[in-house]
């Protein structure tokens, strides 16, 4: 298991831009990229720049999966993690997220972080972090043994 490494900038900035695109109302979620081979977070990207309705229904459907494929290969970034918000302190994986896994390959990571974002800060511990085990088969990481670490650079 690899440890990713996002500046505490880039997470304030994700959480902020969760905060913002969710209003308290909705889901919303997005991607963080890194340069192939390398698990530093240097680029953070929402759903909504790929799918401007994937919050409409209130929970997350993306549907702009092929645009964004393209940007990642224009970009020549690959996807770290994903993450997206749900109501409340309950972080558990909905059967939706159990069965849309946002990238369909083994050992990607998913993040759910709390209350729609709408906390004035969350640590990455106050999140779930699942790992797609293909099949849709998640397996759930324990606190203590998150792969995510925050850094101050
Ligand atoms: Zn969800």
């Amino acid at each position: 298991m690899r440890i990713i490494s996002i500046s505490i900038s880039l997470w304030f900035k994700l959480l902020n831009g969760l905060k913002r695109r969710g209003e308290g109302i909705r889901e919303s979620g997005g991607f963080l990229l890194g340069k192939p081979g390398e698990s530093k977070v240097t680029k953070i990207v929402f759903y909504d720049q790929f799918d401007k309705t994937v919050s409409e229904s209130g929970i997350i459907q993306f549907k702009g999966a092929a645009t964004f494929f393209e940007y990642l290969a224009k970009e020549k970034l690959e996807v770290l993690l994903d993450i997206h918000t749900h109501p409340t302190h309950d972080t558990r994986q909905s059967m939706s997220d159990m069965k849309h896994p946002m990238i369909r390959i083994r050992g990607h990571i998913a993040i759910i972080a709390p209350n729609y974002a709408q906390n004035f800060f969350i640590f990455p511990k106050q999140c779930s972090v699942y790992e797609y085990l293909g099949n849709f088969d998640w397996k759930k990481f324990k606190t203590s043994k998150m792969p995510i670490h925050l850094k101050l650079f």
